[in-house]
């Protein structure tokens, strides 16, 4: 190379894993840096999963609440968006390996930024899947809504009356936030919007049972929140069963331990699981490359004080896929830890970041609500514990804050005056895709699983004995 060679400097390249809250925050937050980032998420939205509860009871549309995460960084230039599922993570090589149907890319990098968040846990019972889906995914909300109103019709269809009772059962597992908001939605749908468009059932004669293994709703909020959200639901006619344990799901209906070990069953048509949640495996898969990070119960990574894994300075694990204490799996927990990283990744362009005195991450608790009904919600900022219509206010100012996208808050605020001033809902329309879609593909997976075993089953017979 001759002396008046310029070296064409290579940007430092940045991967970030995920495009929920902390996925898209590092992303954003990293706009002017002098970088270059991919990110890679299995889905091509933004999902504002506190409100999928909404989309599954027929109030807001999916795209409402699940823009496009390239358009949203179609003015990042130094942002590239893959769509693809990350299948494998070499620390010691800087790679981070995607797949798209049969495409895989490797993709380098010089700093990660993992945000693979959680999925739904069935705490080992993965069967109960079949019959009770959770909801965490766009997917999930328009089975529950497809599953929900199509209960309704089949209910009116049905001659047989236990049938119809079974079909007008709605069980709801797991009392925390998202169980409460969703049992006091479908109360509300029954109640409010499908009064008089029936002509065999009364809507208002269905089941709504909110159920948990805990002693109490909304624990984390504490006992007098939690007993105000209780006293809500059930004025709006939502049973409360607390200290019962679901020991099985099926088609059917579901099983239940008591706590005195006495056995129950609830014929019910539709349940849903909002019980538990378990960390992206890519957490265990990061874990075990490094020399002593651990993952927890929950398969969350348990990370360094700043957000690190032990021996990889610039490997970051942030939101619902890392334990830290105190910080709970919210998405303030996300973007701060988002925002955590990303300044430690721009100080270290200018050579001011020293990884060994890097001052911890801190959380900074912004609270926690829940919707009950209308106008009716539990909120709680660090002492302060609010319920009814001022906290159900707080809830509506901050969802909207934190909406992505003028264009959806704007759409959001206008379908929330329809809702909310009304007894209508505007997304209640529901195809047989949405309920029978996922058992469909997993069939399909399956037999395709099994045809590719025995291909090369069939090949290993043919090759001759290299012996
Ligand atoms: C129903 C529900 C209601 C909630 N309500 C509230 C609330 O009211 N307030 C609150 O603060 N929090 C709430 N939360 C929690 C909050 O949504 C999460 O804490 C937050 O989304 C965590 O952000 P994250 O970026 O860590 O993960 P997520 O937002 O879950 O994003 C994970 C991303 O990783 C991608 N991904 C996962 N695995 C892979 C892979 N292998 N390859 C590629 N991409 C992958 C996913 O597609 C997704 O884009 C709620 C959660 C749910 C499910």
């Amino acid at each position: 190379m001759s002396e008046s060679t310029p070296t064409v400097k290579k940007r430092h390249q940045v991967v970030v894993i995920g495009s929920g809250f902390g996925g898209l925050t590092a992303a954003q937050k990293l706009k002017h840096a002098d970088v270059d980032v991919t990110l890679i998420s299995r889905t091509t939205t933004h999902l504002f999963q506190p409100l999928l509860y909404q989309v599954a009871t027929g109030i807001l549309s999916e795209g409402e609440i699940a823009p496009t995460t390239r358009l949203i960084l179609r003015k990042h230039e130094n942002v590239k968006v893959l769509l693809g599922d990350v299948e494998a993570i070499d620390l010691a090589a800087g790679t981070v390996t995607s797949k798209l149907m049969t495409m895989e890319t490797v993709i380098p990098f010089d700093s990660l930024i993992v945000a693979a968040g959680a999925q739904q846990s069935y705490f080992g019972n993965d069967h109960f899947a079949t019959f009770a889906p959770g909801m965490k995914t766009i997917d999930d909300a328009l089975e529950l809504r497809g599953r929900i109103l199509g209960a309704f019709e089949a209910a009116e269809v049905t001659t047989d009356p236990a049938e119809r009772d079974r079909r007008l059962t709605f069980v709801v597992i797991g009392a925390g936030p998202t169980g409460v908001e969703l049992a006091g939605q479908i109360a509300e749908l029954a109640n409010l919007t499908l009064a008089g468009a029936f002509r065999t059932i009364k809507p208002s004669d269905c089941r709504v049972i909110l159920m948990d293994a805990a002693p109490a709703v909304l624990p984390p909020m504490g006992a007098k929140l939690g007993t105000k959200a209780q006293q809500r639901l059930e004025s709006m006619g939502v049973e409360v069963q607390l200290n019962a344990m679901v020991t099985n799901v099926d088609y059917q209906g579901i099983s239940i331990k008591e706590k005195d070990g006495t056995e129950r069953r609830i014929e019910c048509a539709c349940k849903v699981w909002s019980a538990g949640v378990q960390a992206s495996p890519l957490g265990k898969l990061i874990a075990e490359q490094t020399d002593g990070t651990v993952t927890d119960r929950a398969g969350r990574v348990v990370v360094e004080p700043d957000l690190t894994v032990k021996g990889y300075p610039y490997v970051f694990v942030v939101g619902d896929l890392m334990a830290v204490p105190g910080v709970p799996g919210m998405a303030q927990g996300a973007i701060q830890g988002a925002k955590y990283a990303t300044t430690a990744i721009k100080r270290s362009l200018s050579g001011q970041d020293d990884p060994a005195t890097r001052t911890p991450f801190k959380y900074f608790d912004k609270g926690s609500m829940a919707t009950v009904s209308r106008f009716d919600a539990v909120a709680k900022v660090g002492k302060i514990e609010m319920a009814g219509f001022l906290a159900w206010l707080a809830w509506l100012f901050l969802h909207l804050v934190y909406l992505v996208g003028y264009k959806n808050r704007f759409s959001t605020v206008i379908t929330w005056v329809f809702t909310f001033t009304s007894s209508s809902r505007g997304q209640m329309a529901i195809t047989s895709q949405m309920i029978y879609a996922r058992l469909a593909m997993e069939r399909l997976q399956t037999a395709q699983r099994e045809a590719l075993a025995a291909n090369e089953a069939a090949a290993r017979q043919k090759q001759p004995d290299s012996a």
